[in-house]
């Protein structure tokens, strides 16, 4: 389990896995939406109100650091993603929402670039506006 694997790994670099670090953890790792460490952050806090956003960060950083996650740079703001599969996302321009999306069908054969010997994988943002916006927009 992927918890039980990062709660080893932060334990090995001598993090301790104190109830806070261990709610981050839960929280981040069942998300599907992308949050940024500020937004963890206000959803910690409501538990743990003396929990400081740098261990958030802290916390999401060393996730990226052992593979366990991954960034997202939009906008000059960083979002963490627990899906570290390659995986093309749609983005709400908005509302900021960020979702995986099904895996999209790319012929990589034919994506040619004078500096590319080879291609191994893709990752697409696709832009757009997502259906509760919408939603908004015609009440
Ligand atoms: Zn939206
Ligand atoms: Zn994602």
């Amino acid at each position: 389990m992927k918890k039980a694997f990062a709660i080893g790994k932060l334990r090995e670099l001598g993090y301790k896995i104190t109830p806070q670090r261990e709610y981050v953890l839960d929280l981040f790792l069942g998300s599907k939406d992308h949050p940024s460490a500020e937004s963890l952050y206000g959803m910690v806090k409501e538990r743990f109100p003396y929990i400081s956003l740098s261990t958030v960060y802290n916390t999401l950083n060393t996730l990226v650091d052992i593979g366990l996650a991954k960034t997202i740079y939009l906008e000059d703001k960083t979002y963490f993603d627990p899906n570290i599969e390659p995986h093309s996302h749609f983005i709400c321009e908005h509302c900021g929402n960020i979702y995986d999306l099904e895996p999209i069908d790319i012929d990589l054969s034919n994506i040619k670039n004078e500096h590319m010997a080879y291609s191994t994988t893709f990752e697409v943002f696709i832009y757009g506006i997502c259906k509760e916006c919408i939603k908004i927009n015609e009440n």
